[in-house]
C-alpha cells in the first residue's frame, strides 16, 4: 500500500517564498570596513529576483555554472539563492587557493559566470588559462557607505559592475519549477591524491540539510538567533548556515573580510549575536585576544552558543569558552556531507561526570545519516568505544559520487565510495571509534594532508614539488601540531647540496604556493623511513617530530 501524502519538491525555493511571506522584516547584516551594511529579507528576496531576473537576460541557462570568488556578504548570499532557484548551479570557488588550482577548479566545472568581490579582483585577475569564463562581474565590498562606487572597470577590465547588473532585471522574475533531485550548487574539496573533486550539491539534499541544521539536538539555529556566520560561504555552503537561517527566518550577520578577533567583538556586540560558526582556529584567536585584554569579555555577552567544526576541538579551549558562558558545540563534517554529519551534544542517559569528555568528541550523527566504522580487514567494527577504523556515513545529505564531466556516466570517486546490502556509504578517510552510546571520535585519518587554520594543504604537491629542485633527493612532507592553527606541514627533505638551506626551499615552494602553503621549516634527515612495501612512513615520521616546535611557537 502506497502513502497517500503529498509528494511536493523540496527545492530551495522553499527558502525564498518564506523569507518574503513570513520574515519581511528580519535582516541580513555585512560588515563593511566603515560599519555595518543592513538589509530586510524583504530586500533581499527583491534583490534575488532582479538578480535571477539579470542572469536570464545575460544567457545564463539551467544548469550553467555561476562562480563566486568572494567574503561573506548580503551580496554572496544573493548569489546564493538566486543561482539555483532559477535552475542554474553555484559554484563557490575558494579565494585561498593558488591561482593555477583556482583555475583547473573553474576549467574542470566549466564556469561561465564569475561574481568577484573587489577586494580579491587582484587575486582574481592572477587566475590564467581560464577556458570557459564568458562574464566576470565585480561586487564592490571596498567603497563606504553612501560614497560613489567605484568602476568594475578599474577593478577587473572588461567586468561589469554588481550593482549596475542588478538594473537590468526586472522584479518581476517568474521562478521555474524545479526538479528537486536537480543540481543546486557545487564546491570542490582538495583531492588526497590528484586532482581536486567535485562535490554537487542538489536542491532536495541541501533543503534537507538546512533542515537538519535546525533540529533542537543539532545545531538548534532558530527564528530567535541572530548568527554570525564566520566559516566561509565558500567552504561547504558556510556549513548550511545561511540557507538554515533563511529557512527559519534567523537575522544573519556575514563578516565579510574581517574576521580578526577585535571585529568579531565588534559585530557581535553591534549585532547582537546569539550564535556563531567557525573552526578552532578563530575562537583560539578570540580567546588569546580576551586573555591579552584587547577584547572586552562583555562585548560578547549576547553570544550564546558557537559551532566549532574543520578540525577537533581542544579542550582548553573547550574549557575557556565554558568560562565564558559561551558554550562550544562540537560538530564534524566534510564537503562532502554538505557538511553536517556529527553534533557533540550530551544525551540524557550520559552521566554527568561524562558530559565533558562527550562534548569534546565528534558526537552523534545527525537524525536520517549513519554511521559505521570499518576495519582494516573489511569489517563492521563494534560500538565499543575501542575498535578503530575508517570512518564511514550515509544519508540523503552525503555525496553519492564525484563530478566527473570526462567519465560516461558523469561520475568519479568510485574508490571513495562503498555499496554494501543495498547502502551507499561515503569513505570518509577519518579514522574513528564509536561508543555504546552512538558517539563518533576522531582518532586520526588516513587522507594524507595538512590542515591549517581550516583550509587544507596537499603534502602531495609540497613533495613533487621538493622532488623537482635539483638539490633534493627525496622529501617528505607531515603534518606538526601547532597552537594556532591547529596543524602545520614540515618538509623533511633529503638533501644532495650540504649547502641548501631550509629557507631557499621554502622560498622556491613560495614561487609555486600561496604563502600559506608553504612549510614554516625543513628539516634535513639521512632517509625518509619506509614502510615494507617501500612507502614513505609517514607514521614513523610523525612519531618522531611529534613534540617538534615550529620555528614560530
Ligand atoms: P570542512 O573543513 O568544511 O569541514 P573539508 O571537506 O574541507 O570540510 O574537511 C573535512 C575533514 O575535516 C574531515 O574529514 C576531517 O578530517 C576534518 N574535520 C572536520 N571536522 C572535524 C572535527 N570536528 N574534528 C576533527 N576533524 C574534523
Amino acid at each position: 500500500m502506497q502513502g497517500l501524502m503529498q509528494d511536493v519538491p523540496l527545492t530551495l525555493q522553499m527558502l525564498l517564498e518564506r523569507a518574503d511571506a513570513l520574515y519581511p522584516s528580519k535582516t541580513i547584516a555585512t560588515k563593511r570596513e566603515d560599519g555595518v551594511h543592513r538589509q530586510t529579507y524583504a530586500q533581499t528576496v527583491d534583490r534575488v529576483a532582479r538578480l535571477a531576473a539579470a542572469l536570464q537576460a545575460a544567457g545564463v541557462k539551467p544548469g550553467d555554472r555561476v562562480a563566486t570568488f568572494g567574503w561573506n556578504s548580503s551580496r554572496h548570499l544573493e548569489l546564493y539563492l538566486a543561482v539555483p532557484c532559477m535552475g542554474a548551479v553555484l559554484h563557490t570557488l575558494n579565494i585561498r587557493l593558488h591561482p593555477t588550482q583556482i583555475a583547473y577548479i573553474a576549467n574542470h566545472a566549466e564556469d561561465q559566470t564569475v561574481f568577484v568581490d573587489a577586494s580579491v579582483a587582484a587575486l582574481w585577475q592572477q587566475v590564467r588559462g581560464l577556458n570557459t569564463v564568458r562574464r566576470v562581474v565585480v561586487m564592490d565590498d571596498l567603497t563606504p557607505e553612501g560614497r560613489p562606487g567605484m568602476s568594475a572597470e578599474s577593478a577587473i577590465p572588461g567586468a561589469d559592475d554588481y550593482e549596475a547588473f542588478l538594473e537590468t532585471g526586472g522584479t518581476a522574475f517568474r521562478w521555474p519549477k524545479l526538479d528537486e533531485n536537480q543540481a543546486a550548487a557545487m564546491c570542490y574539496t582538495s583531492g588526497t591524491t590528484g586532482h581536486p573533486k567535485g562535490v554537487v550539491y542538489a536542491h532536495r539534499s541541501s533543503l534537507l540539510h538546512s533542515m537538519g541544521v535546525l533540529f533542537a539536538d543539532t545545531l538548534a539555529l532558530s527564528e530567535r538567533d541572530t548568527a554570525l556566520v564566520i566559516v566561509p560561504q565558500f567552504h561547504a555552503n558556510a556549513w548550511g548556515m545561511p540557507y538554515a537561517a533563511v529557512l527559519t527566518g534567523a537575522d544573519l550577520v556575514l563578516p565579510s573580510r574581517f574576521t580578526d578577533p577585535a571585529s568579531i567583538a565588534s559585530v557581535v556586540a553591534s549585532e547582537q549575536v546569539t550564535m556563531s560558526a567557525a573552526v578552532p582556529t578563530i575562537w583560539f584567536g578570540v580567546l588569546q585576544a580576551i586573555r591579552g585584554g584587547e577584547i572586552d569579555p562583555a562585548a560578547l555577552a549576547s553570544l550564546e552558543r558557537i559551532v566549532v567544526g574543520g578540525s577537533a576541538v581542544p579542550e582548553a579551549l573547550m574549557r575557556g569558552y565554558d568560562e565564558l558562558g559561551i558554550r562550544i558545540l562540537h560538530a564534524w563534517g566534510m564537503t562532502e556531507t554538505s557538511p553536517l554529519g556529527t553534533v557533540a551534544r550530551v544525551k540524557t542517559t550520559v552521566p554527568e561526570e561524562q558530559a565533558l569528555r562527550i562534548r569534546l568528541t565528534q558526537g552523534l550523527p545527525t537524525p536520517t545519516l549513519r554511521v559505521r566504522i570499518v576495519t582494516e580487514d573489511g569489517s563492521v567494527a563494534p560500538w565499543d568505544g575501542k575498535t578503530m577504523g575508517e570512518l564511514q556515513i550515509s544519508g540523503p545529505w552525503i555525496a553519492d559520487a564525484y563530478y566527473e564531466p570526462e567519465a560516461p556516466d558523469q561520475r568519479g570517486g568510485h574508490d571513495r565510495f562503498a555499496d554494501d546490502d543495498g547502502t551507499r556509504w561515503l569513505k570518509t578517510g577519518d579514522v574513528a571509534v564509536i561508543d555504546h552510546e552512538g558517539y563518533v571520535q576522531l582518532v586520526d585519518r588516513t587522507k594524507d594532508l595538512v590542515k591549517s587554520g581550516g583550509e587544507w594543504i596537499s603534502t602531495l604537491e609540497l613533495e613533487n614539488l621538493l622532488a623537482a629542485h635539483a638539490g633534493v633527493v627525496e622529501a617528505a612532507v607531515i603534518a606538526v601540531p601547532h597552537p594556532k592553527w591547529d596543524e602545520r606541514p614540515l618538509a623533511c627533505v633529503v638533501s644532495r647540496d650540504p649547502d641548501l638551506t631550509s629557507g631557499q626551499l621554502c622560498a622556491y615552494l613560495a614561487e609555486h604556493l600561496a604563502k600559506w602553503q608553504v612549510p614554516d621549516d625543513v628539516v634535513f634527515i639521512d632517509e625518509v623511513p619506509k614502510t615494507s612495501v617501500g612507502k614513505f612512513d609517514k607514521k614513523a615520521l610523525r612519531e618522531r617530530y611529534r613534540e617538534y616546535r615550529l620555528p614560530d611557537t
